[in-house]
């Protein structure tokens, strides 16, 4: 950032710091600061309600429970090691809440995952995470655009949009994010950016600086990215897939093993307790009003508690090393779209993940062919669980689930139980059509 002016407080300098947090609902909140400001905005931080975990996707509710309410006041701190710069007088940083004594606020995301890589870190484990971000362009107001020119995959994809993809990727280079790959996807007017992998926290990071990215420059062109699971209700769904893989002592879990998987025993037993999980923890990675228009079969949303290799109806994808995946094997959870809170659902996912290791988990047989064509009786033996998508179901499996309150702590499960449930509650009646368009730039920037 260039220096201020002398003394900082007056003069021209024109930069700003865009401080955010992530919050329960998946919102991605804001304060800015002029920057004589930024050093108050990292200590001791500018005053939040608790509300904050408490605002709901419908963009007017708030979710209070008996720990989030008016009163009190907390801090959010922006973390300036992770700063990236947007332009010239735009700079942006992630923020984590505490409270006024300087403690962690158990609500926030980010430091909750903070806390589940450290005590994953204890016991030797390293993770690493790669993000793919699905989401949908539209008009100002949400309205679908033509797309007359389009093919799932297609080059007319990019050439409808050509210069909104340079701007992408002129962008995300200009601010740091590290992007693998821009296309068009399978949905019309849908496009997937994959950023590369990075450590849990980084990558989620890099998560919200790409949307806040891709937020500006579709404004450049009147438009706008829609990051709801399921745009619109005719259209196909957009998922959040997260790329973990797992190293001890800077050996990977998921090759060199023996068998045909590659998986070392660790890996499987991680595999192992991802899968066990899945079911409780739809609620962190789709637990949105309009999740369940997404999780169906035939989507490639994951929408089966089971793993494979390179299934992409499972869950859980593993994907194997060899010279065509210079990165390594990895797993890809597929069940993740963009109204989840990222950080919490990387929290989530390695949180079972290192559950299965400490308890040893086995790993249930590889599932090699797409779970809907079996019946419900194979599905039953093979102990394959369809996931839900009754939403107010997964908030119940949510709030009962004693794995993801041990991973993510009381407070951060009471919060998205309440989010989640406020928005079952105050949308009960609507349709498939009502509810993607209530919705459909919720979690937009
Ligand atoms: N759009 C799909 C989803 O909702 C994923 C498609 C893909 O695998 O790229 O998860
Ligand atoms: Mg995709």
């Amino acid at each position: 950032m260039q220096s201020g002016a002398p003394g900082g407080t007056k003069g021209t300098d024109p930069t700003v710091l865009l401080g955010t947090i992530v919050n329960p609902a998946g919102l991605i909140l804001a304060k800015t600061v002029p920057q004589v400001r930024v050093p108050a905005f990292a200590s001791p931080g500018l005053g939040a309600s608790p509300t904050w975990h408490a605002f709901a996707a419908d963009q007017v509710g708030i979710a209070f429970t008996d720990a989030i309410g008016v009163v009190g006041d907390q801090r959010i701190r922006v973390d300036l090691e992770a700063m990236h710069t947007l332009d010239a007088t735009l700079v942006w940083a992630p923020g984590e809440f505490f409270d006024q004594a300087g403690a962690p606020v158990p609500q926030c995301a980010r430091g909750t995952l903070r806390r589940v890589v450290d005590s994953l870190g204890r016991t030797g484990l390293r993770a690493m995470v790669g993000h793919e971000l699905e989401f949908m362009l539209t008009g100002p107001e949400g309205q679908q655009l033509p797309a007359h020119l389009w093919a799932q995959y297609g080059a007319a994809g990019v050439l409808e949009h050509e210069q909104f993809v340079r701007e992408v990727l002129a962008d995300c280079h200009a601010a740091g994010v590290g992007v693998e790959q821009f296309h068009p996807e399978y949905g019309r007017s849908q496009f997937e950016l994959s950023i590369e992998p990075r450590d849990p926290v980084a990558a989620a990071d890099q998560v919200v600086l790409a949307r806040i990215v891709l937020g500006r420059v579709a404004r450049r062109h009147g438009l706008r990215v829609s990051f709801s699971p399921k745009p619109f209700a005719d259209g196909v769904g957009c998922g959040a897939h997260q790329h973990i893989s797992l190293m001890q002592d800077d050996q990977p879990l998921f090759s060199g093993g023996p068998g045909p998987t590659g998986l070392r025993a660790l890996g499987a037993n991680a595999i192992a307790g991802l899968v066990d999980a899945m079911v409780d923890l739809q609620g962190v990675l789709s637990g949105s009003v309009v999740s369940g228009l997404r999780m169906l079969p035939g989507q490639w949303a994951g929408a089966f508690a089971c793993w494979g290799v390179e299934n992409r109806e499972a869950a859980v994808r593993l994907i194997r090393s060899g010279p065509a995946t210079p990165r390594g094997a990895n797993v890809e959870v597929k069940a993740i779209d963009p109204s989840a809170n990222v950080y919490f659902a990387t929290a989530a996912i390695l949180g079972a993940a290192a559950l299965g290791i400490a308890l040893e988990m086995p790993l249930p047989p590889e599932v090699t062919v797409d779970p809907a064509t079996l019946t419900d009786q194979q599905r039953a033996e093979a102990d394959i669980a369809p996931l839900s998508a009754d939403q107010r179901a997964i908030v119940d499996t949510l709030d009962a689930s004693t794995t993801v309150r041990a991973i993510l702590g009381d407070p951060a499960v009471d919060a998205l139980v309440a989010v989640r449930g406020y928005e079952v509650d105050n949308f009960p009646d609507h349709t498939a059509d009502t509810l993607t368009e209530r919705f459909r730039l919720a979690w937009s920037v």
